[in-house]
């Protein structure tokens, strides 16, 4: 008897396609909420995708949209989102559901408010059904660091889907949900994109608000999401972005000038950093291949350089545990976490020792030295200073084009269990996607083929500061 090692992958339309024909009648949201969140809970035996299920809310929400649609209430029927399943990474706070962050150090928290992009979604009319597996606070790249176990690959159930958001890419290509929220600190939204065949976004630092998410590296985290089509990141992107008084750190859009122009006119580099020898050959192949494609379609593509992205690997795995091993300290026992013990020290202690993850104790303890005093000026602050020298390369490369293009990793998704107990090959992964958000830059995984395995792969594009919109132009193979 032969044992089931991969999913039969459900087909779905678009998301304005579906939306219309909510409003229309011939989809009932009841309907539709039930048959995904039955999909969502059978794959899950098989790979461990969703942390928790948020049905209740989710039927109680169908219902009351369903009933609108039938008295044709005009304000329900204008919404961009109305009745869309989908789901979040579990760092995200909802309202009164389970928000674990993917670590057993708080398995039992209860979010008190929803996060300001989540709560955009669902004044849209958009149907939160569950809440996806991830590497603990996103640290990780196969989504084997989770307290709650690896996700598996929905085509190769001995495969990663990638991570962190392993849980958000696999279920979204296994055909639950219409699109799913994640976090990008340093590629957790393209990794997985590119290993699942879907697209990933990254939005330019400070566009999208990161309130009520849980924080991994601050001048880093970006909330990010996946979809099945490319004008479903453009509607999706729209109605999340722009200022949030609950977010310092984001834009108010309409004072901030951008460039719009068309395909044929784009200018696209291709950095020879980018092309190490380190990549597999059928992501190299795939690459090129959609360069080839490009080339009729764009004003000019030219290998340049940018000399610092050499350095980027190094630079983001110092600065960003400095900006983990800081946040964690909320974790003590107090303000959050379990409390096993009514002495403050032995609590803190016990607590986290027991419960964090190893790569979260491993980051921690990374994060501490390169800030310790003897320390900082070798390791952090130098780093900084690369951060900012790899920021001035870009800006003189953005003078001149509007896109970037190198591969998303030099991997496709490989075997459960193949890095995890190496830390530095798994931190190899994310040697590509690193590099946009150490310069705050967007930045987009796009289909474009898949290995002799049949897994996909995919390609990185960014652009400039607010140049978002340019990335949703490139074509589609
Ligand atoms: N894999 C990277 C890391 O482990 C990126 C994580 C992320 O983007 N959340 O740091």
């Amino acid at each position: 008897m032969s044992v089931l090692n991969s999913l039969d992958i459900v087909s779905r339309d678009p998301i304005e396609v579906v939306v219309k024909k909510i409003k229309s009648g011939e989809v009932k949201v009841v309907d539709l909420v039930k048959e995904h969140i039955k999909l969502a809970k059978d794959i899950n035996k098989y790979i461990n995708a969703f942390i928790s299920f948020t049905e209740d809310l989710a039927l109680q929400e169908a219902e009351r949209i369903d009933y609108s649609i039938r008295k044709k209430d005009t304000q329900v029927l204008s919404k961009k989102l109305l009745g869309i399943p989908f789901t979040v990474k579990d760092l995200y706070l909802v309202e009164k559901t389970k928000t674990t962050f993917a670590s057993k150090y708080m398995q039992d928290f209860i979010a008190p408010y929803t996060a300001t992009v989540v709560k955009r979604c669902m004044d849209e009319g958009a149907i939160l059904i569950a809440k996806c597996n991830c590497d603990p606070w996103g640290y990780g790249a196969s989504g084997e660091n989770s307290g709650f176990g690896p996700t598996k690959h929905p085509l190769d159930f001995t495969r990663t889907p990638g991570g962190s958001s392993s849980g958000s890419a696999a279920s979204l290509l296994a055909g639950v949900g219409y699109f799913s929220l994640a976090t990008d600190t340093g590629g957790s939204v393209r990794l997985p994109a590119s290993f699942c065949g879907l697209y990933g976004f990254k939005p330019t630092y400070g566009r999208n608000s990161r309130y009520g998410i849980g924080a991994m590296a601050s001048s880093f985290d970006t909330p990010g999401f996946f979809a099945r089509y490319i004008q479903d990141i453009q509607l999706l992107q729209s109605i999340m972005e722009g200022k949030d008084n609950n977010d310092a750190t984001t834009f108010d859009l309409s004072k901030i000038s951008y460039i719009d122009k068309n395909l044929s006119s784009f200018k696209v580099a291709i950095p020879k950093e980018f092309f190490t020898d380190g990549i597999n050959k059928s992501v190299r192949q795939a690459i090129d291949r959609y360069i080839e494609f490009l080339k009729p379609q764009v004003k000019l593509i030219q290998e340049v350089s940018i000399p610092t992205v050499e350095y980027a690997l190094a630079v983001y795995y110092i600065l960003v545990p400095a900006e983990i091993s800081s946040n964690q300290a909320r974790y003590d026992g107090v303000r959050y976490g379990p409390q096993l013990f009514d002495d403050y020290t032995k609590n803190l202690l016990t607590g986290r020792s027991i419960f964090f993850e190893k790569e979260v104790k491993r980051r921690i303890i990374i994060g501490t030295y390169v800030l310790s005093k003897g320390y900082a000026d070798q390791y952090y602050h130098r780093a900084l200073l690369v951060r900012e020298k790899l920021k001035k390369e870009f800006q003189d490369i953005f003078k001149e084009f509007d896109i970037v293009l190198s591969p998303v990793s030099p991997v496709t998704a490989f075997k459960l269990g193949e890095k995890v107990n190496d830390p530095l090959q798994m931190y190899l992964v994310d040697v590509f996607t690193v590099v946009a958000n150490l310069v705050g830059i967007p930045a987009i995984s796009i289909p474009v083929g898949s290995d002799s395995n049949g897994m996909p792969i995919g390609i990185q594009a960014m652009a400039d500061n607010f140049n978002d919109y340019l990335l949703f132009k490139l074509p589609t193979l």
